[in-house]
């Protein structure tokens, strides 16, 4: 089952936009067996617009569109969708009564309800309206032969979480409901601790003796790697034994590095471990500037586990709000192992937790010095009993060392809590 994923609007082409539509839709329908074969953007014009749908009809059996549904006048895809497909315009009552209810009941603003909002309502007769609970632009089905195939063709708002919920919510099931698809099935795996070439060459014979139809992809990111097992067949219950078979062997091959076996990034898997010990946590940050706090309470419930945080930017409230002592500033730096410890031990006194995690470093791009380039950052974790503190040596931007040692962090902290031992550099080439 191919898929082709238009996305529409200028903002796209000229950057100031990253689409990050396709890139979800991509996502959604590999979970449930849709290849996307192609993936194109677009402006907001008519000509363009109009290749496009013909150009991916020829080529897929579902297009989906997003963008371009906007009450304001450079939004054009409804009515040329409407050309396109040789409709009328009608005014949809449930789409009227849905719109009058956001602006009642949600944004409690109904005295803004503008003519243009409401001529929101209006949809192509030839289209299946799809229900868009998070906004006023609704979703549409079409159906068209092409080459004697019926290609389906969806339109959706560009506001990235009204496309989801459509997506999710109306999209994929009516999908399933009108084709019939393999069954697909994923398990993953986190691993941290070893680059994505290691990992695979201990995976040389589990891969080796992967059946043709169940592949393993690597998807690596800061220091950490996920191993992601995908089957397809025809016979669900078979498909989920042999996954699960593989499954287990892979864990067990990797089981020293292994951080998760489902599908979780760290923070989520802090939260866990938190929670099953009951534990708290606070954190003490320089260079992550609060990052790691963001991170943190993404997690909704998180206020179970989470105190609160820290930043102490300056020396100043180094010294004042975590009780670093001055003379260890002054002479080992606020870059140092020594300052990253003082910090966590100043964060669970302040804070009253049962851990703590600390960062300090030069994030760059300015700032370096021969002894602690761009780059040099500690990063401490511990608790009243044992505090353990850890040197990255990046290079990178900015923007890519706060992430990596916000990652970095987070394991050291896992490491800790779960009593296990780690060496305390990691160089950039390792990430
Ligand atoms: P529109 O439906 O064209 O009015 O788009 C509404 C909003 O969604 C705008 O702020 C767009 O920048 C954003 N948007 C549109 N297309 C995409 C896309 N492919 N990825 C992420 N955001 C998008
Ligand atoms: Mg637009």
């Amino acid at each position: 089952m191919n898929a082709s994923v238009i996305t529409i609007g200028d903002e796209l082409l000229i950057g100031q936009t990253i689409d990050t539509n396709s890139a979800f839709i991509a996502q959604e329908f590999n979970k449930v067996g849709i290849w996307v074969k192609r993936r194109v953007a677009v402006g907001d014009i008519a000509e363009d617009i109009e290749t496009a749908l013909d150009e991916e009809s020829r080529q897929a059996q579902i297009i989906v569109l997003t963008g371009g549904l906007g009450p304001t006048a450079d939004d054009i895809t409804k009515p040329l969708l409407n050309k396109y497909f040789g409709g009328r315009m009608v005014e949809n009552p449930n789409v009227a009564r849905h719109i009058e209810y956001l602006f009642h009941e949600v944004y409690r603003r109904p005295g803004l309800i503008s003519e243009r909002n409401k001529k929101q309502a209006e949809v192509p007769d030839v289209a299946t309206v799809l229900h868009n609970a998070r906004g006023s632009a609704p979703g549409m089905w079409f159906e068209k032969n092409v080459n004697n195939r019926n290609v389906i063709f969806v339109s959706l708002p560009g506001v990235p979480h009204e496309m989801k919920g459509l997506l999710i919510d109306e999209v994929i099931p009516r999908l399933q409901q009108h084709l019939r698809f393999p069954s697909i099935l994923h398990r993953t795996v986190v691993t941290a601790g070893m680059g994505e070439s290691m990992v695979a060459e201990r995976l040389l014979g589990f891969e080796a003796a992967l059946p043709r139809h169940i592949k393993l992809a690597y998807l690596p990111s800061y220091g950490m790697v996920k191993l992601r097992l995908t089957g397809q067949g025809h016979h669900e219950n078979t498909l989920a034994g042999e996954i699960d078979l593989l499954f287990n062997q892979l864990t067990a091959t990797l089981e020293d590095i292994v951080v998760s076996t489902t599908d979780e990034p760290i923070e989520k898997v802090i939260g866990h471990l938190l929670l099953q010990q009951q534990k708290t946590l606070a954190t003490a940050e320089s260079c992550t500037g609060g990052n790691i706090a963001h991170w943190i309470t993404r997690v909704p419930g998180s206020s179970a586990y989470y105190n609160g945080s820290i930043i102490s930017y300056s020396n100043t409230i180094k010294e004042l709000l975590l009780q670093v002592p001055a003379t260890t500033l002054r002479t080992q730096g606020a870059v140092s192992s020594e300052t990253v410890e003082a910090m966590v031990k100043g964060a669970l006194r302040q804070l009253g937790t049962d851990y703590a995690v600390a960062t300090s470093g030069i994030a760059g791009p300015d700032g370096g010095t021969p002894q602690k380039p761009v780059g040099t950052i500690w990063i401490a974790a511990g608790n009243q009993e044992r505090i353990v503190t850890k040197l990255l040596q990046l290079r990178f931007d900015r923007d890519q060392n706060i992430e990596i040692t916000t990652m970095q962090a987070l394991l050291l902290l896992r490491k800790v809590i779960l009593g296990q031992e780690e060496s305390n550099v990691m160089n950039a080439d390792r990430t």
